[in-house]
């Protein structure tokens, strides 16, 4: 168990408030992942002396790193890219945002053992892993996604699995949303309908092309 924060407090007389040694009021924050870490980083901004418990060794849960022979690597696959303004935003508040390298990268769908280029619009009408009028249809559904359903409030709640069948279809569900959806969440994915939101940011460089990727 990791405690990040913790210093000697003081119990408060009446048992309702712990105190730091300067007088702050202690919080306790479960996990010590990048939404632990955050919550720490707001509270402190906020006069409160967060106290972070991470059940393991390391911070930083699913966004950590582990050492290979020297080199550190990440532990799952991450990117950021410039369209995450909050993430980013977060760093440069804790002044890290220069430690940001931003270079292009590339994507690439291998398909039936056929690697196709994945970045841009031009990509996806020469995608020949899908007919042509399902090309036009991820393109337009893509478009829909990142114009018109950029929060997406609306869709807390909805079936990832279901809503992607309906605006795709069932081929390009097949060709690419499910094997995605399974690379990422594993086979019970469907479990997983929290997500749709999130990866509607991702969707942008199929309609506007490649943009700045920090790895
Ligand atoms: C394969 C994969 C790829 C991803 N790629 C990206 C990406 O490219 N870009 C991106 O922005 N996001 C990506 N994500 C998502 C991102 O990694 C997570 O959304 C983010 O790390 C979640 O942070 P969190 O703090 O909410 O939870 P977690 O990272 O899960 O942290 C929770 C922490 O709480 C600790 N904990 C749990 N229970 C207790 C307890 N009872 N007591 C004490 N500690 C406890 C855990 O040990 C852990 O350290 C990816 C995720 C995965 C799995």
């Amino acid at each position: 168990m990791s405690v990040l924060g913790a210093e000697p407090a003081v119990a408060d007389v009446r048992g309702t408030a712990m105190t730091g040694r300067d007088g702050a009021r202690r919080v306790a924050v479960i996990g010590g992942g990048i939404a632990g870490l955050a919550s720490a980083h707001f509270l402190l901004q906020r006069g409160w002396q967060p106290v972070v418990l991470e059940a393991t060794e390391q911070l930083g849960g699913l966004g950590t790193h582990f050492e290979h022979q020297g080199v550190s690597i990440d532990r799952f696959y991450h990117v950021i890219l410039d369209s995450d303004a909050d993430l980013c935003g977060l760093m440069a508040d804790i002044g890290i945002g220069d430690r940001l390298v931003w270079r292009e990268t590339g994507m690439g769908f291998l398909v039936d053992g056929t690697l196709y280029p994945f970045n841009s619009p031009a990509d996806l009408l020469r995608f020949g892993a899908l007919g042509l009028v399902d090309r036009l249809r991820t393109g337009f559904g893509a478009l829909y996604i990142t114009s018109l359903k950029k929060h997406a409030l609306d869709l807390d709640g909805v079936p990832a699995r279901d809503w992607l069948l309906r605006l795709f279809g069932p081929r390009v569900f097949q060709r690419i949303w499910d094997p995605l959806l399974r690379s990422k969440f594993g086979d019970d994915y469907i479990d997983y309908f929290k997500h749709v939101r999130r990866w509607i940011p991702r969707l942008r460089p199929w309609v506007h092309g490649p943009s700045g990727v920090a790895a």
